[in-house]
C-alpha cells in the first residue's frame, strides 16, 4: 500500500478518479522522490467535465445568477484563498520547488485577482449606438463564451489559474481548468475553496492529466467554446492548429528571451540587482526571464565583475526554507534540458563565468539543481541567445549605443518583455517605444499585477491576460436591432 497522498479530481460538483482508475506520481524536485498521487484523467473524464460545465453555463444556478452574485462568490473565494495561503504555497513548493518565499507571495497576492475581476463582473456595460437608420434602436450586449478550457504550466500554477479563472468567471462562463501534469495538486486542493464559497456545482471543473491525453482531448472538445493556454511555444503551436481547426477562440501565453537592456548611465547596483532577479529568481524558470543580459561597453567589465560577485552569493538548497536564494528546477526533464543548454553553449564559444554544472552544493542533497550561470561573450546569433532555456542560464552580450540596443533587444523571435536600466526619461521612452514586447520595465523587473495587461508580441502569445480589457477575451459582442417604424419599407433591399 502506497504511503503517497492520493488526490481525486473535481467534476460537475465530485470528487471523483479518473475513468480509467489510474494515477501517476507527482514528484517533489527538493528530494526527487514522489509524494503524491494524482488521478490519470482522460478523453472519457475530459468530456464529462465539459458536459458539467455545458449544463452549468446553459441551465442551473451560475446561468440565473445576476453578475453581482458573480462578483460575490469571486470575492469569497478570493478571501478563502487568503485564509489558506500559506497551505496552498507548501503544496506549490513540494511540487515545482520554487522557493516558499516567492510561491508565499504569490497566493497571497492572488486573491486580488478574484477580488479585481469580482468587481468588475457586474460593471460591464453595452452602450446605446446612436445608429443611422431612422426609427431603429440598436444596443450591444457583452455576453459570456461558453465553456472555457483553461491550461496552466508548472511554474506558478494558482496564480496563472487566477489570471484566466477570474475574468473567464466574472463574464458568467464555466471552465475546465487542466493544470501540468508537473505541479497537479494545488489545483485539486483548490477546487475545494469553489464548494465552500459556494459555486454551484459544474461551474469549475477540475482534470488532472498528461498533455497528449488530457490536455489533447480538452482542446479538441466541440463544447469548448474558447481555449486560453499558458505553456511553452510548441504546446502552443499545437493548441493554436487545433483551435483553428474547429474555429475556438484561442488565447495564447507563450514563452520569451527576454532583453535586459543596461545603459552606462543607470545606478550600477539596482541594474546588478535587476539582472539578477531576471535570471536567477525562479532559478529563471519564468516566462519573463531577462535571459539575455545586453550591457552596454563603456562599463561592461565593471558591470559584469560586480553581477558575478553578487551570483556567487546566492545561497542554494531546501525551497521551504525563508532564506533560500535558488532553488532546484521543477522537473528531471528540464533539469536535463538546461545542462543541455549550458553544453550548446560552451560549444558555441560562450565564455562561462560562473556555474555551467548541476549544482552538487551539500545542501542542495539528491535534488534537481543547476548552478546559476553566466555566459560573458555571447553573440545574438547563438542559440543560447535566441532559444528559450527556462532555467538559471544569463547570457550578456554587449552593446555600443542605443541603435544596437533596440536592434538586439528586438532581434529574436520572441517578444515577451524587456527592462531598461537608465536614468534617462528621453532614452526610458524611446527604447520603451521602439522594444517589440508586451512589458517593459525601466528600473525594475518582474513586476505584475492584475491590473496591468500582459501577454506577448511575436512569438510569446495571442491576447492579453490582467487589467480590465481582460474581461473582454471571454466575451462576445451582441448587436441588437429593434425598429419602432409604424410601416415596413420594401422587403427586397437591405435596410
Ligand atoms: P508545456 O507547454 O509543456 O505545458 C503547458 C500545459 O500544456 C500543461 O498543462 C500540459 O499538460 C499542457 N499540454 C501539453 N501538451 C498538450 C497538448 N498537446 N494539448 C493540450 N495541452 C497540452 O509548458 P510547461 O513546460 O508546463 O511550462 C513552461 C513554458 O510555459 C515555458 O515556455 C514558459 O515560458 C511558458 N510560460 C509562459 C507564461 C506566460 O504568461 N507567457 C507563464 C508561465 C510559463
Amino acid at each position: 500500500m502506497s504511503n503517497l497522498q492520493k488526490y481525486k479530481m473535481l467534476i460537475g460538483g465530485e470528487w471523483v478518479d479518473a475513468a480509467s482508475g489510474k494515477h501517476f506520481e507527482s514528484m517533489n524536485p527538493y528530494t526527487g522522490k514522489a509524494w503524491a498521487l494524482i488521478p490519470e484523467g482522460g478523453a472519457e473524464d475530459i468530456d464529462r467535465a465539459v458536459k458539467a460545465a455545458k449544463a452549468a453555463f446553459e441551465s442551473g444556478q451560475w446561468s440565473k445568477m445576476t453578475a453581482t452574485q458573480r462578483g460575490h462568490l469571486l470575492r469569497k473565494l478570493g478571501d478563502l484563498i487568503a485564509e489558506n495561503a500559506d497551505a496552498l504555497a507548501a503544496t506549490e513548493v513540494r511540487d515545482n520547488g520554487k522557493l516558499i518565499a516567492e510561491m508565499g507571495l504569490q497566493l497571497r497576492y492572488t486573491p486580488q485577482w478574484y477580488y479585481y475581476f469580482g468587481g468588475l463582473a457586474d460593471k460591464i456595460e453595452g452602450s446605446v449606438i446612436p445608429i443611422d437608420k431612422p426609427e431603429h434602436f440598436n444596443f450591444t450586449r457583452h455576453e459570456p463564451l461558453g465553456v472555457i478550457a483553461a491550461i496552466t504550466p508548472w511554474n506558478s500554477p494558482l496564480m496563472l489559474a487566477g489570471w484566466k479563472l477570474a475574468p473567464a468567471l466574472a463574464a458568467g462562463n464555466t471552465v475546465v481548468l487542466k493544470p501540468s501534469e508537473f505541479t497537479s495538486a494545488s489545483s485539486l486542493e483548490f477546487g475545494r475553496l469553489f464548494e465552500k464559497a459556494g459555486f454551484p456545482p459544474g461551474v469549475v471543473n477540475i482534470v488532472t492529466g498528461f498533455g497528449r491525453d488530457a490536455g489533447a482531448a480538452l482542446t479538441s472538445h466541440p463544447d469548448v467554446a474558447k481555449i486560453t493556454f499558458t505553456g511553452g511555444p510548441e504546446t502552443g503551436r499545437l493548441v493554436y492548429a487545433t483551435g483553428a481547426k474547429l474555429l475556438k477562440k484561442v488565447s495564447l501565453e507563450l514563452g520569451g528571451k527576454s532583453p535586459n537592456i543596461v545603459f552606462d548611465d543607470c545606478i550600477i547596483d539596482n541594474a546588478v540587482k535587476g539582472a539578477i532577479s531576471g535570471i536567477f529568481a525562479a532559478t529563471g524558470q519564468t516566462c519573463i526571464a531577462g535571459s539575455r543580459l545586453l550591457v552596454q561597453r563603456s562599463i561592461h567589465d565593471e558591470f559584469v565583475d560586480k553581477l558575478v560577485a553578487f551570483a556567487k552569493t546566492a545561497k542554494m538548497g531546501d525551497p521551504m526554507l525563508p532564506d533560500t536564494q535558488v532553488g532546484p528546477v521543477t522537473t528531471l526533464q528540464q533539469h536535463d534540458k538546461i545542462l543541455g543548454y549550458i553544453d550548446i553553449a560552451k560549444g558555441e564559444g560562450a565564455e562561462c563565468l560562473l556555474g555551467g554544472a548541476k549544482a552538487t552544493r551539500p545542501e542542495c542533497g539528491s535534488g534537481w539543481f543547476v548552478e546559476p550561470t553566466i555566459f560573458a561573450g555571447v553573440n545574438n546569433r547563438m542559440r543560447i541567445a535566441q532559444e528559450e532555456v527556462f532555467g538559471p542560464v544569463l547570457s550578456i552580450i554587449p552593446f555600443e549605443d542605443e541603435e544596437e540596443a533596440i536592434h538586439l533587444g528586438n532581434d529574436v523571435a520572441f517578444g515577451l518583455a524587456a527592462g531598461i536600466w537608465t536614468q534617462s526619461i528621453r532614452r526610458a521612452l524611446t527604447v520603451s517605444e521602439k522594444i517589440r514586447a508586451g512589458s517593459v520595465w525601466v528600473n525594475t523587473y518582474r513586476a505584475v499585477s492584475y491590473m496591468s495587461p500582459f501577454g506577448g508580441y511575436k512569438d510569446s502569445g495571442v491576447g492579453r491576460e490582467n487589467g480590465q480589457d481582460a474581461i473582454r477575451e471571454y466575451m462576445q459582442t451582441k448587436s441588437i436591432w429593434i425598429s419602432y417604424a409604424t410601416d415596413t419599407p420594401n422587403p427586397f433591399v437591405m435596410r
